[in-house]
């Protein structure tokens, strides 16, 4: 039996809209669901909203039509997009709402309306309606625009209006929109408007680095925004250099020669900290010197903070946590345990090494953590974005799930439900309530996942920023990271790469490359291709690379399949697409058409009657290939056939059985596994950590007084020369390599360890 889901999209993809029309309609209420991303519906009711933008243009405006797990968003106070309440007349929310009370969209509106003013309110309907037209005239795709208004806040319609205005009067009056002064732009807006008006014939390096000469009202974000949006500097011409030169002159705090190997000593200027006592001190809890299981104290004035809560994948939940808990409690206590000393616990992003013992906290009621007289919500607070808290809700209800058949499960749904219920979103103002004394916090786009973000504390004179994990090379959902103005006294920063040995040092674009070349060599000699995939940003990685090679070959059509944990991780993204590339934006798009979502036992029988006869690559996690994944059961199933391919895409640990199947020893998947490898079996390096090199850029940017390394081998580090540590000491830098359970304490500008 298939389900309604799965039935509508068939339908849908083989172009019956009526018959997956009424199937939509006799399923609406399945899509209410707030807590949808636990269900395997989540697909569907994302490419329900698809379907509903297909299926007519002249009701898509009309908000009656939208799905209600899309007014749901609203109604849960997440306005992201402020064109969607902008554009519809005030009348029809009130109508909305008196069906729908909860939704309160009328407030939402009133909101909205009082931060941009009554004036602002009118000039930005009436702008959001041009810019409705200009995309309804100039655009040349199928349904584009409300596509758009889908995933796009109001101020990023504008450069996509702009690139899709061809004509001089258009141009012209986006500029008149811009200037205006209706908005309230933010650095990306802005400087990709400039980029696009100034010189849409040049490349997209040259339109920036106009932009930023020619920004004069914006001068004060565009160097922030050129300092990370030119990552690939060194690969420019002497010509382009030249031109970099001349942006240095006028805005010389982008330094954009040292890029170019003109190398400067650094330089420690004194120091910002005023205050001659401890403001700040680090203790590592966990991961500091090993790259699993990530957890940092920091001391910021009187506020205990706790960076992340990982599990170290390596060993065991129950006894992960126990360790973590007995190092967080001897730095907690000056003498006797006390966890309600702590602050908040913040989150960088929803990988398993930073969230993973969340659950476990809030289980544990040694640590007192449920206030039973307020209800089930823990004494602390959990801070973390959006997309990061639906990630980790599919994530940590996955494990749940996998520990529910042993004897003594870790922790439970109804504790993931719990901590998930615990999680705010960072302040919008910064003020952390914890934080006297002008403490505050910012997040900064870290470029390494969906939500990943890096986290800048300012307490009184001192800031600190922690990377989280990073990546300084644009991936194909994620731009790169963006570094916030300086002066940054400690830099806690991931060095997963931060030695030379052991790592292929492919660029990114050159392993995408060979990705494609091996698919489509595959593929002409009629094979079926495996590749498994971390669900969480390279199963959507590989998407992206597969949907762009069958667009870029049309004579080879074949099936793009989607298996295992990664579908309701790419349903995720779709929920959050506004937060991803331009370049996934379109790649997802044409997916919708291509890509089919297996769920059921009985598809993946006729996945597998199917692929007898016609080419076809299915994506599936983990990536490591556990067994009893769904990448386990497709390369088990197809590969004894010497046509098809086992492509790995990541990092496999010694032991995993990807590495058995890749090993040149293929008796040991048949020994060991079970599993007769006949196939090719191709390994890719790819990664959304930073390079070495970007590493090093990244802190010759930001110039920090202190850094401490976490999330790498601190071992290899300190013996490999060519370190980012070795190398950033011997530059000057005051630089430590964090190891487990160290303290160190900020006194007059410099870190002292304990
Ligand atoms: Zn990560
Ligand atoms: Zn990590």
């Amino acid at each position: 039996m298939k389900s309604w889901s799965s039935e509508f999209q068939i339908l849908r993809a083989s172009g019956k809209l009526d018959q997956a029309h009424q199937i939509l309609q006799d399923n609406i209420s399945n899509l209410i669901n707030e807590d949808y991303l636990a269900y395997g519906d989540a697909c569907a009711s994302i490419f329900a909203w698809d379907l509903i933008v297909a299926l007519g243009d002249s009701t898509s405006r009309d908000a009656r039509s939208y799905p209600l797990w899309i007014r749901y968003r609203y109604a849960q106070g997440r306005i992201r997009s402020v064109a969607d309440l902008v554009i519809w007349p005030l009348d029809t929310l009130n109508e909305i709402d008196t069906i729908h009370p909860e939704l309160r969209l009328i407030d939402c509106a009133t909101d909205l309306n009082l931060t941009l003013g009554e004036e602002r309110w009118a000039a930005a309907s009436t702008a959001a309606a041009t810019i409705l037209e200009l995309l309804e005239t100039y655009s040349d795709q199928e349904y584009p625009f409300f596509s758009q208004i889908r995933s796009h806040s109001f101020l990023q319609i504008i450069p996509l209006a702009a690139r899709h205005a061809v004509n001089p009067t258009t141009a012209a009056l986006l500029r008149e929109i811009l200037s205006a002064d209706i908005l309230e732009p933010g650095v990306f807006e802005v400087a990709t408007l400039y980029a696009w008006l100034f010189a849409p014939d040049e490349s997209w390096d040259h339109r920036l680095q106009r932009a930023a000469a020619k920004a004069d009202p914006f001068l004060h974000f565009v160097p922030s925004f050129l300092r990370c949006y030119l990552p690939n500097i060194l690969a420019l011409s002497s010509e382009d250099i030249q031109q970099i030169r001349e942006i240095d002159e006028v805005l010389p705090g982008l330094r954009l020669p040292a890029r170019f190997g003109l190398k400067r000593k650094y330089v420690s200027a004194p120091s910002i900290a005023t205050s001659a006592g401890t403001t700040f001190s680090f203790t590592s809890i966990s991961g500091a010197s090993t790259i699993s299981g990530n957890s940092h104290l920091i001391r910021l004035g009187s506020s205990l903070l706790l960076l992340d809560l990982g599990l170290n994948v390596n060993i065991p939940p129950a006894q992960a946590y126990q360790g973590i808990k007995a190092n967080l409690l001897a730095a907690l206590s000056d003498g006797k345990p006390d966890i309600n000393r702590l602050h908040a616990i913040l989150i960088s992003h929803a990988h398993t090494d930073h969230i993973g013992l969340l659950p476990l906290l809030y289980r544990d009621s040694d640590l007192a953590m449920i206030n039973t007289s307020a209800g089930s919500k823990p004494n602390i607070r959990i801070m973390a974005n959006d997309p990061t808290r639906e990630l980790a809700a599919v994530m940590l209800k996955d494990s749940a799930n996998l520990h529910r058949r042993s004897a003594e499960p870790p922790f439970t749904e109804v504790d993931v439900t719990g901590v998930l219920r615990a999680i705010d979103p960072f302040p919008e103002d910064g003020q952390l309530d914890s934080f006297r004394d002008r403490g505050r916090i910012e997040t900064w786009h870290a470029g390494h996942i969906l939500g990943s973000q890096m986290l800048l504390l300012e307490h009184q004179d001192v800031r600190i920023l922690f990377t989280g994990d990073i990546n300084t090379v644009a991936q194909a959902t994620v731009d790169p990271v963006l570094c916030p103005p300086g002066p940054i006294d400690v830099l806690i920063m991931e060095h997963t790469y931060g030695s030379e040995s052991g790592h292929i040092q492919l660029s990114r674009e050159e392993q995408e490359s060979a990705f494609v070349q091996a698919v489509d060599r595959v593929l002409r000699r009629g094979g079926t291709i495996v590749v498994p995939a971390f669900a969480v940003g390279r199963a959507q990685e590989i998407l992206c690379l597969l949907s762009e090679h069958a667009q870029n070959n049309a004579d080879l059509f074949y099936e793009i399949y989607l298996d295992g944990l990664a579908r309701s991780i790419t349903a995720a993204y779709d929920y959050h697409i506004d937060e991803t590339t331009l370049r996934y934006q379109a790649a997802r798009k044409w997916l919708d058409r291509r890509l089919t979502v297996i769920s059921t036992d009985d598809e993946r029988e006729q996945f597998l009657e199917s692929v007898q006869d016609r080419p076809s690559v299915i994506v599936a996690s983990s990536g490591m290939l556990k067994t009893g994944s769904a990448s386990h059961f497709y390369a088990r199933s197809l590969a004894g056939d010497a046509a098809n391919a086992i492509f790995l895409t990541g990092y496999m640990a010694e032991d995993s059985e990807a590495a058995l199947i890749y090993s040149a020893n293929k008796q040991d998947a048949l020994d060991q596994l079970g599993i007769d490898v006949r196939c090719e079996v191709q390994h890719f390096h790819f990664t959304a950590h930073a390079p070495r090199l970007g590493l090093l850029n990244f802190v010759h940017e930001l110039e920090p007084r202190t850094i401490i390394l976490v999330h790498g081998d601190a071992n290899r580090s300190q013996k490999d020369p060519a370190s980012v540590y070795n190398i950033l000491r011997n530059e000057g830098f005051d630089i430590h390599l964090g190891q487990e359970s160290i303290t160190a304490t900020y006194r007059n500008g410099r870190l002292v360890i304990a």
